[in-house]
């Protein structure tokens, strides 16, 4: 089979029970030259606009946000996901995430650059009929107007359906009147329009978005939220007070809100991972740069063991967070293709709702440990404001919170598998029940091909048995009540990320290491990161065994077949992170040029 081929049978969630063959994988080496010009362009950008601007930005200086945006625009960068025709370039979503990943430097304004670019302008693009874009998407794109997207409200977060938002149609059927508040709405300060989500009549299956804007009467927003982070970012309530809102400005249809709520916000997620990886990759720029300066006991505490084994699980688990953010835009452009329709385009992203909920929560939780442990290697300094780290702490925060916070993405990593198998787009539940076999059978064993990283890839396929295991016995004994056992389903969670995260920087590494390049340094972060991931996903598994059966047989034969699937080869992880670290000094920062 070509790797063409398997492309095109590679189904949302299909990586939990195919073979992935190396040479379909893509990954940041296989960027065109465009590809390559526009994480340039974006890198100048901010190395000449926004970090300059720093001081004045984190104090909110009025108008710089606007002014940079537009600057954005000038460059083509705003327009990327917005049709050609109007005035948008329309690029494939690998180029979404790196733009995502270099504008990280500044937590504040990639987050001001995704509120507007992504939740605040999509919902047009990709919902809204020929007169709503004409009117608004040439604005967007050059930030003539800047978008914001209000879903949240102060007593409906995670459960945003709940909202109380309130539309009502006037008897003429001229005009919806909007009442109620939304909260935490990023870009409030100076956006002129607005995504808002509001119930018709008060109805649950009325919940509709409409586009408002700025000079509505009755529109009008709180203060300035003080924030832990992301503090050049704007961030207020949003007060509707009996806003009249042209019936012109329904997107979609009554009752379509929660399509156009969630399909927007799986549409952030894997570009908010792209952003914890830029994020975590400059904070280990920065930390590397200051063990190389700081001198402690007469020498460099970059010459100190704990130090090293720091900077070597940093670049590990980047390199494995790289590996799946690419290797899922891969498969998305791919689904994609040159369709050119909204509706088409959303139906490939939703394809891979399971995968881009993994990248949110890898994402945000490799760039918390980073710049934690970045923090570590400052010392006091680490503290003080005076320092890039500090902020790079307390910009990380949010990543876990918004888009979903990061309990919500678990919860929906298997709910969303396990719905797919129930629609019969995957066949899972046959799949669970052929490891059945394996679980009672211990000569059933996975075999080691003998390629490069043989044996981690063999670890991996033992970890899907693993998943389909719990998944599997899961279904089987809580039925309908599966939702209620949310630690189980996180679990599930952690190891499928554990080896979709793991197969993807094998399957990379194998990749290029075919076509002669020097893997050495990315062979040992995959030995490392999969090592780790077996063991983690092994704590894991038997929390939800334990919790799923309290019969000691049962126990014992789970117990058993987990013990195996989990078997690996012994690994110097000591010696391996001193070894990346070298790696990482020699270059002061991350390992691994595209
Ligand atoms: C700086 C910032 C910018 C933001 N920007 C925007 C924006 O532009 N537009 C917008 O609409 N919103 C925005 N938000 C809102 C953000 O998306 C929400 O804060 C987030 O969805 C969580 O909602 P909440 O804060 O009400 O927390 P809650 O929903 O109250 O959650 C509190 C805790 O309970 C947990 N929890 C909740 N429900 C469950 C459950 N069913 N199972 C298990 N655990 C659960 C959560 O995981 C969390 O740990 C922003 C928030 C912040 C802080």
């Amino acid at each position: 089979m070509t790797a063409t081929e398997v492309k095109k049978l590679q189904k949302g969630g299909a990586f939990l029970l195919e073979e992935t063959v190396p040479d379909s994988v893509f990954s940041p080496e296989d960027f065109s030259d465009e590809l390559k010009m526009i994480g340039q362009t974006t890198k100048d950008f901010c190395e000449n606009e926004v970090i300059p601007n720093i001081p004045k930005l984190e104090k909110m200086e009025p108008g710089l946000n606007e002014e940079l945006l537009r600057k954005l625009g000038d460059i083509g960068l705003l327009g990327i996901e917005i049709p050609e025709e109007y005035g948008g370039t329309d690029l494939p979503k690998t180029a979404a995430m790196l733009i995502a990943e270099e504008m990280a430097v500044l937590g504040g304004f990639s987050t001001t650059y995704g509120a507007h670019q992504s939740i605040g302008s999509l919902p047009t693009v990709y919902f809204g009929n020929a007169a709503q874009k004409e009117k608004y998407l040439p604005k967007l794109n050059t930030a003539e107007i800047i978008a914001a997207y209000a879903l949240t409200e102060p007593n409906a977060g995670s459960d945003a359906l709940g909202g109380q938002c309130k539309a009502v149609l006037s008897d003429d059927g001229k005009y919806y009147t909007l009442d109620g508040t939304k909260m935490w709405i990023t870009n409030a300060g100076f956006a002129d329009l607005f995504t808002v989500f509001a119930r018709v009549d008060g109805q649950k299956e009325k919940f509709s978005a409409f586009l408002v804007e700025r000079g509505y009467e009755g529109v009008s927003t709180g203060a300035e939220e003080h924030k832990m982070g992301i503090k050049s970012s704007s961030t207020r309530m949003l007060i509707l007070d009996k806003v009249k809102v042209p019936v012109e400005n329904l997107l979609g249809e009554v009752g379509q809100g929660a399509k156009i709520a969630f399909n927007i916000l799986n549409t952030g997620r894997f570009k908010l991972g792209a952003g914890g990886l830029g994020g975590a990759k400059n904070a280990l720029a920065i930390a590397a740069k200051y063990s190389q300066e700081r001198k402690q006991f007469g020498q460099p505490i970059a010459n100190f063991g704990m130090m090293q084994e720091k900077l070597g699980e940093m670049a590990a688990r980047i390199f494995a967070c790289e590996s799946v953010i690419y290797r899922t835009a891969g498969l998305i452009d791919d689904a994609i293709g040159d369709k050119k329709d909204g509706a088409s385009k959303l139906k490939c992203i939703e394809e891979y709702a399971v995968e881009c909920s993994m990248i949110k929560v890898l994402g945000s939780e490799v760039l918390s440990y980073v710049v934690d442990e970045g923090v570590q290697i400052h010392g006091g300094y680490g503290f003080s404001a005076e320092y890039a780290i500090e902020r790079a702490y307390r910009d990380a925060r949010i990543m876990r919170l918004y888009e979903g916070t990061n309990e919500i993405n678990r919860m929906l990593i298997p709910s969303m598998l396990i719905k797919r198998a129930m629609k019969g787009e995957l066949p899972l539940m046959q799949a669970a029940q052929g490891v059945q076999q394996k679980v009672m059978d211990a000569s059933l064993e996975e075999q080691n091909d003998g390629g490069l990283l043989g044996e981690e890839l063999r670890a991996v396929r033992n970890l899907k048995n693993v998943v389909l295991m719990l998944a599997g016995t899961a279904a089987m004994k809580f039925g309908p009540k599966l939702d209620a056992e949310q630690e189980l389903m996180a679990r599930i969670a952690d190891i499928l990320m554990n080896l979709y995260a793991s197969e993807s920087a094998i399957l990379r590494t194998r990749k290029l290491n075919a076509r002669g390049l020097d893997t050495s340094v990315m062979e040992e972060m995959t030995k490392l990161y999969t090592h780790d991931a077996v063991e983690r996903s092994a704590v894991a598994g038997r929390d939800a065994i334990c919790r799923m059966t309290d019969n000691e047989q049962e126990i014992a034969v789970f117990i058993g077949a987990l013990k195996r699937f989990t078997r690996h080869a012994t690994v110097n992880t000591i010696t391996l992170r001193r070894s990346i670290a070298q790696k990482v000094l020699a270059v002061t920062g991350y390992p691994v040029e595209a």
